[in-house]
């Protein structure tokens, strides 16, 4: 039986500058917490969560994460298997672009109407991912 009803999951994103995959974790993150599920996520700041940020890490090791990477370097899943536990969900976004058929956006930055249908699948497998957290939770 739970002792605490989980109502919230933490959404844990790749904060990789350096390739486009990883522009577009956070702004697919970004568009799962503002809009497509706000009352039932909050964000995990990866770099804080990393540095010892009490708050990230008690809450992660508390309720579920999804971590969502931008390469199969998988920094986020790796990091917070490591500082709290097993994610939830681990999301790997070349893995979601190849299974809608999409290319990899190109830009570092800047997205438009180009990288939308990019943004629209990632956030929507990251709204699917939650669903199913809280379902099994
Ligand atoms: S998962 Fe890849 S893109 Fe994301 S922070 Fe790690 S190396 Fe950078």
């Amino acid at each position: 039986m739970n002792e605490i009803q989980v109502t919230k999951v933490g959404i844990v994103s790749c904060s990789g500058e350096e390739i486009p995959d990883g522009t577009l974790c956070r702004i697919a993150c970004r568009k799962v917490l503002d809009a497509l599920r706000p009352g039932e996520t909050v964000t995990i700041c990866l770099p804080l969560f990393i540095a010892g940020g009490e708050e990230e890490r008690s809450f992660a090791a508390k309720y579920p994460t999804i971590t969502v990477d931008g390469c199969e370097k998988l920094c986020t899943a790796k990091a917070t298997e490591m500082l709290s536990g097993k994610p939830g969900k681990s999301l790997l976004v070349p893995e979601i672009l190849k299974r809608h058929g999409l290319p990899a956006p190109t830009k570092l930055r800047h997205f438009g109407l180009e990288e939308e249908p990019a943004v629209k699948a990632v956030a929507e497998e990251i709204t699917k991912a939650v669903d199913e957290v809280l379902a099994e939770a």
